[in-house]
């Protein structure tokens, strides 16, 4: 924005206004203007000439007046700009602060993240690389698997195989059977045939001696033919005696009969040829005879020859018969095979799945591992506690507190030089301070830094509290500063994330107390919530609850101790609980009676204890245990003027009577710690209310909250040297407080 140039004015002629003679109008529209004016000399006037002199000279000084008051007016311009800027100058800083803080925040939470991210990144590559060998493993073995079954399968294949030869050969052979019946068929009617033809023969045998019979009477015939001829003959040669005398006649007669011997003769030898021929035929037919029955027998023994043959086609049906029954057999073994084949290959299949069943089954382990891991972590966290326990200490926690981003101190804002040592053996349980170039270095039980959630912190005493369950006399106390978290620890802000340790507490004592109930435990608890501000107890829970110290002498409240360790606070308003909500309901009623308090008496409400107690009586009806546990929870004042005085030492007797009952609380712990016969417990209203919880009897954690300010860092350091001085301090093994009625 430029500067702007006032407005060109009539200057003279508003000074000219006053006054009644005329004037030269003199105008300013800039430094020419003016330097003219001063260049401006005196004219044409005589030395002496006073009058003439003074006129102008009184002329110049209006003139220079107006000038002089061009110029006012020039800067009042010029002031008026410079204020707007100043304003817009001290805006713009107050945003550029504002922003730079937010940025700062912003860029812590990044890193934050980052870090939890880069650590996520690693935890899941790793479980990834495992994942990966696992699954080459479960490859390899479904690999080997499809070998088998590729073996399996080709085995079938093979089988297949064989059982088609073996089908087709029972199949040759059963045509074979055909064919060798259709040749024994053949083989029966060629029997017949033969057979038929043998007859045939005989049937011709029987004819030839039938024709051998009838010669033989025609010979037969022939020789009776014979002998009557001879007779004839005799009778011929008596004529031929007798007739002698004609022997002329008779020889002629003898002649003729001679012829008629020859004749004969010829015939006789032609009926003896023809007898030899019939012999001979005879012979003939008798060879044939022969012949025919020798073929008889020879075709009989063919017949017996091919009966053999049958039987033997007929045996070797059999045996062929039997081949067939055993290679049917061989079928149905193969068969059978076959389907044990198909068994594996299912098998083979099944155990693929079953593969498969046992890789999601080893997955399965895999995350049990895993958790069995964490469980490990928790029990070895667990054995940490009970070696603590065994040393008898006082645990001591630290907790820093995040930077407060709209704080009213803004000069307080930039954290003082706070760092969280990460070796293996320091990691969370040291913390590192820069002061003046010097580096302090304090190590507890556990030191929570400022991105630690309540939940985080309250993992760290759940286990603590769940020994109130047990018979333990338990107190936790928050030390610190004022605003360096005590209250937020303890009683934390509503909502689920924010919520302190007090109702956490009781949230998991209910719980757990309700899941005792399966294994026959009952229990009992009563609560009472107290407030002590300069050696007087405050009731929380008192009906119409008193917003200022009530000192009427009506209620004492005057605390009492019994021989069995049992204390009671006279007057004191205690209220039975049976479930989260009773309780929830309690702590609403005494942080608003305590907020009330808050805001009418700042500085009393931050010198004040804040005392909760919870009493639990438990007994078991299966074994008859019983069992009284207490847990203390206690929101201390601020520390920081003890923690002044103590620097400097000398103002002790001061500090004792400002802030009695805290030095008196470590007054407490150092004597007890040294083993002193006497303990002074009756120094305070908190000491010796606490008396039976501090003897030595009970499990004490002390919360040491720091604020990171570096403004604070003085108070910071008197606390952590406090805090350390408390953790080296044994104050004796604790112990349950049980009975058997049994
Ligand atoms: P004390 O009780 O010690 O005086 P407070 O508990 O009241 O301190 O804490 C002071 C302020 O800081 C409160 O506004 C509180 O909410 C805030 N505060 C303390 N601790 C934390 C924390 N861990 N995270 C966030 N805010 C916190
Ligand atoms: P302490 O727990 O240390 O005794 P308080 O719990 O009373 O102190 O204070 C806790 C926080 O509340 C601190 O940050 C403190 O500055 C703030 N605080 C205390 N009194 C008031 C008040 N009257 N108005 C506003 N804030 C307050
Ligand atoms: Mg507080």
């Amino acid at each position: 924005m430029g500067l702007k140039v006032a407005p060109r004015r009539n200057v003279l002629s508003a000074i000219n206004n006053g006054g009644a003679e005329a004037a030269p109008v003199v105008e300013f529209s800039g430094r020419e203007d003016v330097e003219r004016l001063l260049a401006e000399k005196m004219k044409g006037k005589s030395k002496n000439d006073f009058k003439g002199r003074v006129e102008q000279m009184s002329d110049y000084i209006k003139k220079l007046r107006a000038c002089i008051r061009w110029y006012m007016e020039l800067e009042d311009g010029y002031l008026a700009e410079q204020e707007k800027l100043r304003g817009t100058l001290d805006a713009e800083n107050s945003r550029h602060t504002q922003l730079e803080a937010q940025l700062s925040n912003a860029i812590e939470e990044l890193k934050a993240a980052n870090l939890d991210l880069t650590r996520r990144c690693e935890n899941l590559e790793e479980t990834l690389s495992r994942e990966k060998s696992e699954k080459l493993i479960a490859a390899e073995s479904y690999e080997k698997e499809m070998q088998e079954r590729e073996l399996a399968e080709s085995s079938r294949d093979l089988l297949t195989v064989d059982l088609e030869r073996v089908t087709h050969d029972a199949k040759r052979f059963s045509e074979q059977l055909k064919m060798v019946q259709d040749t024994n068929k053949r083989l029966q009617e060629y029997n017949t045939s033969l057979q038929q033809y043998n007859s045939n023969l005989q049937a011709d045998a029987s004819k030839s001696g039938e024709t051998i019979s009838k010669l033989q009477k025609e010979k037969s015939a022939m020789m009776e033919t014979m002998a009557a001829l001879r007779e004839c003959n005799n009778s011929m040669s008596s004529q031929l005696e007798s007739s002698r005398a004609s022997q002329q006649e008779a020889i002629r007669v003898k002649e003729e009969l001679r012829k008629e011997v020859e004749c004969f003769r010829a015939e006789l030898k032609q009926a003896r040829d023809d007898r030899d021929h019939s012999v001979a035929q005879l012979n003939n037919l008798n060879i044939e005879l022969a012949n025919c029955k020798e073929q008889i027998g020879r075709s009989s023994k063919e017949c017996e020859s091919m009966s053999t043959k049958v039987s033997a086609l007929e045996e070797t049906c059999n045996t062929q018969q039997d081949q067939i029954q055993t290679l049917q057999k061989q079928l149905a073994v193969a068969t059978e095979k076959l389907k044990l084949a198909d068994v594996t290959a299912i098998e083979a299949m099944t155990g693929y799945e079953e593969q498969k069943e046992k890789i999601k089954y080893l997955e399965e382990r895999l995350a049990h591992a895993e958790s069995q891991i964490v469980e490990g972590d928790e029990l070895r966290k667990k054995l940490h506690n009970t070696i603590l326990e065994l040393k008898g200490n006082i645990r001591v926690f630290c907790r820093v507190r995040p930077l407060l981003r709209f704080h009213g101190d803004s000069n307080g804002l930039e954290g003082a030089s706070i760092s969280f040592p990460t070796s293996v053996e320091s990691a969370g349980r040291a913390i590192d301070l820069m002061n003046q170039g010097q580096k302090l270095s304090f190590s507890y039980d556990k030191v929570f830094d400022h991105n630690a959630s309540q939940e985080d912190v309250f993992v760290e005493i759940s286990q603590l509290v769940q020994s109130a369950l047990d018979g333990y006399k338990v107190c936790i106390f928050a030390y610190g500063q004022t605003g360096s978290g005590k209250t937020y620890t303890m009683m934390g802000r509503p909502g689920n994330d924010q919520k302190g340790m007090i109702p956490r507490s009781l949230e998991q004592i209910f719980k757990t107390s309700q899941s005792l109930e399966s294994q026959g435990w009952e229990y009992f608890m009563q609560a009472s919530m107290l407030e002590i501000y300069n050696e007087s107890i405050r009731d929380l829970l008192a009906p119409g609850r008193p917003n200022s110290f009530d000192m009427s002498a009506s209620k004492q409240y005057t605390i009492k101790h019994d021989p069995h360790g049992n204390t009671t606070v006279s007057d004191l308003t205690i209220i039975d609980v049976f479930s989260i909500a009773d309780v929830t309901n309690l702590l609403e009623k005494a942080s608003h009676s305590r907020s009330v308090g808050k805001t009418q008496m700042n500085e009393q409400s931050s010198r004040s204890h804040f005392v909760f107690t919870l009493k639990i009586s438990g007994s078991n009806k299966n074994t008859g245990q019983h069992v009284e546990g207490i847990l203390n929870l206690i929101d201390l004042a601020g520390s920081e003027r003890l923690a002044k005085s103590s620097s400097t030492g000398d103002r002790l007797k001061e500090t004792q009577s400002i802030n009695k009952s805290l030095s008196a609380l470590s007054d407490v712990i150092f004597a007890i710690a040294k083993g002193d016969d006497h303990v002074p417990f009756r120094n305070s209203k908190l000491t010796y209310l606490l008396q039976p919880c501090l003897g030595g009897d009970s499990k004490a954690l002390m919360f040491v909250n720091i604020s990171p300010e570096a403004s604070s860092v003085g108070e910071t350091i008197c606390s952590l040297r406090f805090a350390s001085r408390v953790n080296a301090c044994e104050i004796g093994i604790p112990r349950r407080r049980t009975s058997t009625s049994i």
